[in-house]
């Protein structure tokens, strides 16, 4: 992709990624010696595929944690390095789950809400890609509206215990460690009181962890169950009650990024390629299209980024381009099942294997990180409409 002028009333006008070319091609260079020893896929676009030795090799090359203070392992780099990066290896369809979560809204939250106990002891093995998270948000009975989990913590001498539920939660069944939201107080008048956050270790008798495949036969996602689970007291994150506003600001991180956007990009380039084949493809107008959408949607993501760098409120932009982002992501192969003449995975061929996993991963696009319901909702109400 190449670089874009932001509009002037989301950036300061000017394009925050021009200059990092080389950047750039240093990712390309580390994706292609990547493609040749097989580790990344044609076409395969997920950032939940776990595979811990390419993060550590990302790691080594500074790629996670590339905005964190060096005294916790970061790279001390600038926020439009990191969103070169990442979506670099987003389009290329990298396997990222084993440590997205956490480079994306784990680490970020313990930086800002965590105590200095567990910054010291997690954020660096999260910079070496050594450590990965998992969101322990969903229940059984709570999705959309959080403000209604039932998974509570207990005050103990020392710490909390913790009982509950959790659903659908990414990645759990490899992670270490769940940033997990409880009930620590009663639920009252005010339903958003009461809640809080902590960072909760997975490798305890204490905690299960049960498997959900998904349609595509694929185990990704799972339930945890906490029966008594001891959590130490300086693994609460922020001050104990604060978890509705730690959760919304976590969100920001989870709904803004280029993973937004990217999750189908091989199908698109893969329309692109075959309509470069046949240049009087009437098809070229729709590809247009779409990447027309990819490049607008993006420019305001690249917004984004900078004002969460920056600490400025983000809820009503990110949640717009979550909304966008994902509802093209889906578009995409709905678009490439229409112009293109292959059958899904007919052959096992690459473009069919990636033309068939983005049509089962593609419902999911826009209900993983909130709803499309629910993103119009907040969106109305960052507006003053409801
Ligand atoms: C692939 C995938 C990965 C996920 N990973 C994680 C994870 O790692 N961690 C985690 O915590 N969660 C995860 N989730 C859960 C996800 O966040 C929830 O599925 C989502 O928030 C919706 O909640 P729900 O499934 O309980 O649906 P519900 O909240 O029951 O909603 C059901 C339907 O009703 C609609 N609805 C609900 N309330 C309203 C309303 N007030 N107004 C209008 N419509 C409404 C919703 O839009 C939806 O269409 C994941 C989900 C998926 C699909």
């Amino acid at each position: 992709m190449t670089a874009m002028s932001l509009p002037p009333h989301l950036g300061d006008g000017h394009d925050p990624l021009a200059g990092l070319d080389s950047l750039r091609q240093e990712v390309r260079a580390f994706v292609a010696e990547e493609r040749k020893a097989g580790s990344i896929t044609f076409g395969q676009q997920t950032w939940t595929t776990f595979d811990r030795e390419f993060s550590r090799r990302c790691a080594e090359r500074g790629y996670i944690a590339m905005t964190w203070p060096r005294e916790h392992g970061g790279h001390e780099r600038s926020a439009a390095e990191r969103y070169v990066v990442c979506e670099e290896l987003l389009a290329a369809g990298a396997p990222l789950g084993s440590h997205w979560i956490a480079d994306r809204q784990s680490g970020p939250q313990i930086l800002r809400h965590g105590t200095e106990a567990v910054r010291k002891s997690i954020l660096p093995r999260i910079a070496a890609g050594e450590c990965t998270f998992g969101i322990g948000m969903s229940e059984p009975d709570s999705g959309s509206d959080l403000s209604s989990i039932r998974t509570r913590a207990e005050r103990v001498d020392g710490g909390y215990t913790l009982h509950g539920r959790k659903v659908w939660t990414t990645n759990a069944q490899h992670a270490d460690y769940l940033i997990v939201l409880c009930r620590t107080e009663q639920k009252g008048e005010n339903r958003y009181a009461g809640l809080s956050q902590f960072v909760v270790p997975l490798d305890d008798p204490k905690v299960s962890v049960r498997p959900l495949v998904n349609l595509a036969g694929v185990h990704e996602l799972n339930e945890v169950l906490f029966d008594g689970n001891f959590v130490p007291a300086e693994n609460l994150l922020g001050e104990g009650g604060d978890g509705w506003k730690l959760v919304t600001e976590e969100l920001g991180f989870e709904r803004s990024g280029p993973d937004r956007i990217l999750s189908t990009m091989g199908v698109l380039t893969i329309m692109a390629q075959a309509a470069g084949r046949n240049p009087d493809r009437h098809d070229a107008a729709a590809i247009g299209r779409l990447l027309a959408r990819v490049v607008s949607i993006r420019a305001l993501s690249v917004a984004i980024s900078g004002r969460l760098s920056a600490g400025l409120p983000v809820t009503g932009m990110a949640t717009a381009m979550k909304d966008m982002g994902t509802t093209l992501e889906q578009e995409i192969p709905e678009v490439a099942r229409r112009m293109l003449d292959i059958v899904p995975a007919a052959t096992g061929a690459p473009f069919e294997a990636a033309l068939a996993t983005a049509i089962l991963n593609a419902p999911c696009f826009s209900l993983r990180g909130g709803t499309r319901e629910i993103l119009k909702g907040i969106i109305a109400r960052e507006l003053g409409l409801r």
